[in-house]
């Protein structure tokens, strides 16, 4: 279930979602020294989802991480469990403990240990992809209406880097190259030749984590935007805050942080939001 909105369950609806997942599954693989198996339900791999996984699994080394599809529909926590513990799956639940959401239920063990220091991965693709000298990568479409920048902070955001040099390569659905709107893989190989990635909390932030060291990473956002544990571990581990905006300041961040981590705090701003009926929450986490 969702640990942020009341009833949701959570199925990977995001691109950012399914490529932390298999992250996060190859990062325990890698600490543990064992194959891990991440189970999915039918609504986990509804429409487009299912292509998805297998593409974002294939740019990671082989062995380390499999995926497997089960033909059940998961109506929550317990009874996906279940089903996993009648066909003989011991499955473990897991939480971020590190920045748990509003919403967090008891769980088994602690996975953001796991995400701090990565294994980097060398992603490579068959097709033919040009890129500039001297490039960045950047993505600014988030789904998240909440996690965008105006047009207008990512104009002064790209032209920064334009002034010292760099062309911007976008990867994602804004990009104006084929390749790089419609292959996974493509996108990954240019994230990985580019000097910075430059991003919002959205899907190929979760790439670039697998493939940059973080001080190569610029995550942008805002007092005002929404910040998920995602945004809070990415500068936990090295990434750069708004590295060409100055939208932030230090004790700005302070306040963000203390707000996410008193649950009891922001319990109540969910209760009076709620009463003032400007509640709202994200479709996915
Ligand atoms: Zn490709």
């Amino acid at each position: 279930m969702s640990t942020r909105s009341p009833g949701l369950r959570y199925t990977a609806q995001g691109l950012g979602d399914r490529i932390h997942l298999i992250s996060l599954s190859y990062e325990i693989s890698r600490s543990k020294g064992e194959e891990v198996t991440l189970h999915l339900a039918k609504n986990h791999v509804d429409g487009r989802k299912k292509t998805s996984f297998l593409e974002i699994l294939a740019l990671f080394p082989k062995d380390f991480v499999e995926v497997r599809f089960h033909d059940y529909e998961a109506k929550g926590e317990s009874d996906w469990r279940n089903y996993l513990k009648s066909i003989g799956v011991d499955a473990q639940s897991f939480a971020y403990r590190d920045y748990p959401g509003w919403l967090e239920a008891p769980s088994d063990f602690d996975v953001s240990p796991y995400l701090l220091d990565r294994h980097l991965i060398t992603p490579s693709c068959s097709h033919f992809l040009e890129l500039p000298e001297k490039f960045i990568t950047a993505q600014w479409d988030s789904s998240g209406i909440d996690r965008q920048l105006s047009e207008i902070a990512i104009g002064h955001i790209e032209n920064r880097y334009q002034n010292n040099g760099y062309q911007i390569v976008h990867v994602g659905g804004q990009s104006k190259d084929q390749m790089l709107r419609e292959c996974l893989g493509c996108s990954a190989v240019a994230i990985y030749k580019s000097t910075f990635f430059a991003g919002v909390d959205s899907g190929y932030l979760h790439l670039a984590l697998q493939i940059k060291e973080p001080p190569q990473i610029h995550f942008y956002s805002e007092r005002n935007r929404y910040w998920s544990h995602h945004a809070f571990r990415t500068i936990k581990m090295g990434c750069v805050l708004n590295y060409n905006s100055d939208n932030l300041n230090w004790f700005e961040f302070v306040y963000l942080k203390l707000r996410y981590n008193s649950p009891r705090l922001l319990k109540l701003v969910h209760l009076v939001k709620k009463l003032v009926g400007v509640e709202k929450h994200e479709t996915h986490d």
